[in-house]
This record gives C-alpha cells, sequence and structure tokens, in this order.
C-alpha cells in the first residue's frame, strides 16, 4: 500500500508531520493497529476503565439518567458486566422524547465542541444527539482502519450513490482530507434510474463504488443484462441495509470485484467493520460497547440472533449508555484472523424489516429476489406483511404476468416463509425508497407488531 501522507510543515515531504489534528487521528490510529490482536478478556478490562468514566459522567451530568439509573448505579463501586447489565436500555423513542433531558449540563472543554447530529429517521421520526470532536476523531480513526484492512488504494476515484450526495469532491472525505492524498470523489443521486446510474459509472471508471446494497443488486444485474463491465473497479462498498449473501455473489458475477460491507448509524458512528479475511463483522470496541441480547434481555450465544444495545464509549455531550438502536443481529463466533475484536456474523434490519408471528416470534424472510427474474419479467419486488398470516408480494414488472408464473412465485415467496402463510399479489409502476434513500425488500405492515 502506498499511502501519501501529506505534511504540515514547509521543507518536509517525507516523512510527512501532521498538524495537531491529524496527528490525534494517526495516533488513535497505531493504539488501535495493536489493540485489535489483543485478546476478548483484555478488550474489555480496557472498555471497563472507559465505561466507568463514561457512566460516572452521565450520572452526573446528564439529567435523565440521574432519574433512571436510581437505585441501579453505584459510582463508588467498582464496574463489571453485570453492573453494566443492571442498568435500563434506552430505547430509541426515549432519546426522541428526551433530547434536553439526555444533554450532559456540563461537556468537558478537552472534547471540543459539540454538534448536532440527526439521524434520516428510516422508521418515521429522527433520532438527534450531540457529538463532540472527540467522537469525530475516532470516527476518522476508524474510517482509516477500514482503509487499512481493505487495502484500499486511497489514490484511486471513489464514486458514491447515496441520499443527499451529488457533484464532485477533489477528497473521499473528512477522514483523510488533510491528512492522506486520495483521488476524486464522484457522487450520482440515488433515485436516478438504475441505466443512467450505470452510465455514469462507465464514464467515471470509478475504482471503488460505496452504495446501498439494493443499488448494487440493481447495478449489477444492469450490467449482466446490458454485458457491461467496470474495468477499473477494485471493490464495492456498501452501507446502511440489511445485506444478502445474493447481492456478493451478484457483485462478483458481473465486476468480479469484492464487496464490503460495513455497519454504522449516525447517532453512534462505526458499530462493526468487515473483516479483512472473511464475510462477518468485527465490532468496533475501541469506540463502543456492543451487547447482542435475546427476547428476555439476556447476553446471546455465538449463533444467536438478537437486539443490538450499544453504549458509545467516548460521546460525553449526548451520552448514550445501553442505546438499544432497533436493529437485530446475529453472534458470531471468535474470528480465526486472530483478532480479539467480537464477531457478528449477520445483521439484518430493524425490527419493521423482520416478519412476525401471531406468537410473538420474529423471522428475517431470506429473499431472494434475483430468482424472481428468472421465472417472470419482475424488475422489482417489495414484499409486506399485512396480517400474521397475509404477505402483499408488491411487483414491477416489464411486462405481463401470467398464472403459471405467479404461482412459482408464490411458491418461492413461501419456501422462504414460516409454514401457514398466504401470498397475494400487487402490481405497481414503481416502488418508491424509505427516508434516508434506503429500499426495504421486507416490511412488516402488521398494526402493534413492532411492541409485540
Ligand atoms: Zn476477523
Amino acid at each position: 500500500m502506498d499511502w501519501q501522507f501529506q505534511s504540515a510543515v514547509d521543507g518536509v515531504a517525507w516523512p510527512a508531520v501532521p498538524d495537531y489534528g491529524h496527528a490525534a487521528v494517526l495516533a488513535l490510529l497505531q493504539q488501535i493497529e495493536y489493540s485489535q490482536w489483543s485478546s476478548p478478556a483484555s478488550i474489555a478490562t480496557q472498555q471497563q476503565r472507559q465505561l466507568q468514566l463514561l457512566l460516572r459522567h452521565g450520572w452526573e451530568t446528564v439529567p435523565f439518567y440521574r432519574e433512571s439509573w436510581g437505585g441501579r448505579y453505584d459510582p463508588a463501586a467498582p464496574l463489571s458486566m453485570d453492573a453494566i447489565e443492571r442498568l435500563p436500555l434506552l430505547s430509541r423513542r426515549s432519546l426522541q422524547e428526551h433530547y434536553e433531558a439526555m444533554k450532559s449540563r456540563s461537556i468537558p472543554a478537552a472534547h471540543g465542541k459539540a454538534s448536532e447530529v440527526r439521524t434520516s429517521g428510516s422508521t418515521g421520526a429522527p433520532v438527534r444527539v450531540l457529538k463532540t470532536q472527540i467522537t469525530g476523531l475516532l470516527w476518522n480513526a476508524l474510517t482509516l482502519r477500514d482503509h487499512l484492512w481493505h487495502r484500499r488504494d486511497l489514490g484511486g476515484k471513489l464514486a458514491v450513490i447515496r441520499r443527499g450526495s451529488t457533484g464532485r469532491a477533489p477528497s473521499w472525505g473528512a477522514a483523510t482530507a488533510g491528512l492522506v492524498a486520495t483521488g476524486e470523489c464522484v457522487m450520482h443521486d440515488v433515485e436516478a434510474d438504475v441505466e443512467a446510474q450505470l452510465d455514469w459509472l462507465v464514464a467515471e471508471k470509478p475504482a471503488y463504488l460505496l452504495t446501498y446494497p439494493s443499488i448494487v443488486a440493481e447495478l449489477a444485474k444492469a450490467s449482466l443484462r446490458r454485458g457491461v463491465r467496470l474495468p477499473g473497479l477494485l471493490e464495492v462498498r456498501t452501507l446502511a441495509e440489511g445485506l444478502g449473501a445474493e447481492v456478493r455473489a451478484l457483485c462478483r458475477e458481473a465486476w468480479h470485484v469484492p464487496l464490503v460491507d460495513m455497519y454504522s448509524a449516525e447517532e453512534v458512528g462505526y458499530i462493526a467493520l468487515q473483516c479483512p479475511q472473511y464475510e462477518h463483522y468485527h465490532v468496533q470496541s475501541e469506540s463502543l460497547l456492543v451487547e447482542i441480547l435475546d427476547e428476555g434481555g439476556r447476553p446471546c450465544a455465538p449463533g444467536q440472533v438478537g437486539r443490538v444495545v450499544v453504549t458509545d464509549l467516548h460521546n460525553f455531550a449526548t451520552p448514550l449508555v445501553r442505546y438499544d438502536i432497533g436493529d437485530h443481529a446475529e453472534l458470531g463466533a471468535p474470528c480465526a484472523c486472530g483478532r480479539g475484536l467480537p464477531v457478528l456474523s449477520r445483521i439484518a434490519g430493524r425490527v419493521r424489516n423482520m416478519l412476525v408471528t401471531a406468537e410473538g416470534k420474529r423471522f428475517w424472510p431470506p429473499l431472494g429476489s434475483r430468482r424472481f427474474f428468472e421465472v417472470a419479467p419482475i424488475l422489482q419486488v417489495q414484499i409486506a406483511q399485512k396480517e400474521f398470516d397475509l404477505l402483499e408480494a408488491r411487483l414491477v414488472a416489464a411486462g405481463t404476468v401470467d398464472a403459471a408464473q405467479e404461482a412459482r412465485l408464490r411458491e418461492m415467496i413461501l419456501a422462504a416463509m414460516p409454514p401457514g402463510m398466504r401470498v397475494v399479489f400487487r402490481y405497481c409502476d414503481s416502488i418508491p425508497r424509505g427516508a434516508g434513500g434506503k429500499f426495504e425488500d421486507f416490511i412488516c405492515e402488521v398494526p402493534g407488531a413492532a411492541a409485540r
């Protein structure tokens, strides 16, 4: 790898001498280069040193915690995982409703200026939190870790297709600007027609493409259909939606490049990044504590799926302690790569993207919409659960779908579902993306299902 660091000192080009802010990012990066190889027990010990400071700060300066932790938190007691598990979960709803009471009354000056971050609100109301310059430093160091892990050539051109991004920028973004020389960043509208997006990629010839998994699937299918290649493309990076194995396969088939996914949220930053050697994810333990909890609130064992509960270790402006972010993930076994960072083997979407039964059990329907295209002229599919036993398949079709094709589609959909479900078909001209530009291939619309 040939990264070209930028020097802040006239007359010094190599090795570069960075300015104070960039030096702090590099200092963090060097520490996390070591800590990733620490044992899980050693990482947990270091995390608890930081958690002790965070919890005391939350207790002393955040009115919301002062009230909700009463009787459950003892600032004088040594911190243990048991003590953390006694604290109540913080719901998105609470965070939305108690924005003011969640703010620290005394943000340490050394954490820098606090600024408000607002999520795109894919489940309705947005969530707001204050973040500091310290959380920004961690974000930048972890961005660089992701580039290092996947050995990216930063001199290449980055193409981005996501909500709210259009135009061109001279560098890849905040984490690299002023620190490492990068290629250009070009951005395209996520709402644009897939054919137009593909033509744009052919013309731009990027080394990297960053977008949502649903866009990768559409672009790859269009590439295969038209026989278009993207020469020069080295890697596809995805974010923001659940990722199925099908999208990785399409990416390899259409462009012969790997796909690297990341799991992040605006409120807490990077949660887990894809392992350099495997397709699962490593929790970013230097930045946050992640608990995967079962329906009873107990820690899941490897192989089990549970809710993702996050404690941001460094946000002293709106401290987020045991924040139930609204996603589900599967805990994995320790990784054979040797890193001590915990593993998430699968990250699914939100509760609203899961099928719920009358008994309150949840499933991720493993939909492979590409196979639908093989039996009928289907361009796009979204499946909505309308009742506990009723699914509505919303189809955008390029031509007529006959009864035999519908029967085959019904069979394919039901094969991925728990027994006893029914399917009705509805044909649409288009299926809109949700808030934040994310496409949801499964939505649960059963009234009151989220609360079950
Ligand atoms: Zn690994």
